[in-house]
């Protein structure tokens, strides 16, 4: 039996923006519409992304359901509740010289035929939240799972199409030739998730058209643990937010930054809140997810000699397994400090106090998410004045990004834009200036 030829980018974008231009995707209630059908999806087929999410990345259906699926959910709920509200025009005050009779508002349009670009690693949030902010927008829009996220990548091109409209929605599966013949398009806007050097080409191949992008990027996130901290409870949160999906989070804390002193007390913690999530030994956690692929495997491998280890080290390439791994006398040249970790180790450095933290942090990349362990008022002050971060999280790790309404972004070398909630809106729509003065 003869095979449909798949249709080229440039066909997929033209049929897109000529549905676009017909204005149905502008009402309220078609896109209410899709949002219901996405949510559908989720609702009725999560257990297939969730079978998909093992298979790519070892994750368990719990974890699976809590990082991707129901918070997806939790994403277009907060969204359906509030969409109204937020495609409102908002007045502005007019100068007495336009006299009072004129009226001024922004407006909020959408932008047309948008890309979203996903990476591997959340494979189903990442690439769903956004669209729940471009189809929210009422913008027609061309999805790309990650390939290296093949059966979740399969999922999606199977399930979208069978729930939304797919004059308004195209799924392009494929990897570096694929993204590369996309971002040859004219896009109105290209959303990607990812590292900083596809990011850029990214942003070179979006100038060639003058799209905006969202450049959701990573780097090494710190986190400061002050002399007053509570050790054990530092150590269960710090190890919940690092080796939750293998360490494989952009926002998941990158390395510990203290003072020798509490380093050493915190040593014999990490080890106790380790053995306490994941058992004597982890590889045997269903909890406990694995590597994406062996590439990551070797590379993370040959990160395990830049210290002593205090907990974990042991490592599986046949299962692409590395344990959860914490690693002290870490030195700020070693290579497990030159690059994002993106994996199950977690450096502990150390510094004098907090004069020298702040221009450890300072003197690097401006982070996606800096995590502070203190409740000393001047030390959060201090932090939150003098240095720049995406995100700054008090206590806890990665949260801040299931709280809907602040923005989630980098800033820096960690990314440009930012979504979730009302921040998606201004992100996929353009807010238009308005104004009247009557004729009479
Ligand atoms: P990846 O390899 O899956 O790449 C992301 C996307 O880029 C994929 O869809 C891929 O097909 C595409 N791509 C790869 N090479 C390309 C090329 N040459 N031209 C065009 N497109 C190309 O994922 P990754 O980059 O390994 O993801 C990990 C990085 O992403 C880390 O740095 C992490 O911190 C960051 N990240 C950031 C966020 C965030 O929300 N800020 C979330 C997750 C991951």
């Amino acid at each position: 039996m003869n095979q449909p030829t798949p249709e080229q980018p440039a066909d997929t974008v033209a049929r897109l923006r000529a549905t676009f231009r017909t204005g149905r995707t502008k009402p309220l209630a078609w896109r209410t519409g899709q949002l219901r059908r996405l949510r559908d999806l989720l609702t009725e087929r999560g257990d297939d992304l969730a079978a998909a999410l093992h298979a790519d990345l070892g994750k368990s259906s719990t974890e699976a359901y809590r990082t991707e699926i129901d918070f997806t959910i939790r994403e277009l709920d907060h969204t359906l509740d509030h969409l109204d509200e937020w495609l409102r025009p908002e007045p502005a005050p007019v100068p007495a010289h336009l006299g009072a009779d004129a009226t001024a508002w922004t407006q909020v349009e959408p932008l047309g035929v948008v890309l979203v670009i996903a990476p591997w690693n959340y494979p189903v949030q990442l690439l769903l939240a956004p669209v729940v902010g471009a189809l929210a927008s009422g913008n027609a829009v061309v999805v790309k799972p990650s390939e290296l996220a093949p059966a979740t990548s399969a999922v999606l091109a199977r399930l979208l199409p069978a729930y939304l409209d797919t004059d308004a929605v195209a799924v392009v599966e494929g990897g570096v030739p694929e993204t590369t013949a996309l971002l040859a398009e004219r896009f109105d806007h290209i959303f990607y998730t990812g590292n900083g050097v596809v990011g850029r080409i990214v942003m070179r191949a979006a100038a060639e058209h003058l799209t905006p992008v969202s450049l959701e990027l990573g780097g090494k996130s710190p986190a400061f643990v002050g002399r007053d901290a509570d050790l054990s409870v530092v150590a269960d949160r710090l190890v919940r937010g690092k080796f939750l999906n293998a360490g494989q989070t952009c926002v998941a804390p990158d390395y510990v930054l203290t003072d020798p002193e509490t380093a050493a007390a915190l040593e014999p913690e990490f080890t106790k809140a380790v053995e306490a999530l994941f058992g004597a030994d982890p590889s045997t956690s269903g909890a406990y997810g694995r590597i994406i692929n062996e590439r990551h495997f070797d590379r993370l491998s040959g990160l395990l000699g830049s210290g002593r280890t205090v907990v974990g080290g042991a490592t599986d390439r046949a299962t692409k397994y590395i344990a959860p791994t914490v690693l002290a006398d870490v030195d700020p040249a070693s290579p497990v400090m030159r690059e994002e970790i993106f994996g199950p180790i977690l450096p502990i450095v150390t510094v004098p106090g907090l004069d020298e933290a702040i221009d450890f942090i300072t003197d690097r990349d401006k982070p996606l998410a800096l995590y502070v362990f203190s409740d000393d008022r001047g030390t959060r002050e201090r932090i939150a004045a003098e240095t720049s971060s995406g995100a700054l999280g008090y206590g806890l790790p990665l949260a801040h990004l299931t709280v809907s309404d602040l923005p989630f972004g980098g800033v820096g070398e960690s990314g440009m834009g930012s979504y979730h909630g009302r921040w998606s809106i201004e992100t996929f729509s353009h807010r238009k200036a308005v104004l009247d003065k009557p004729l009479g």
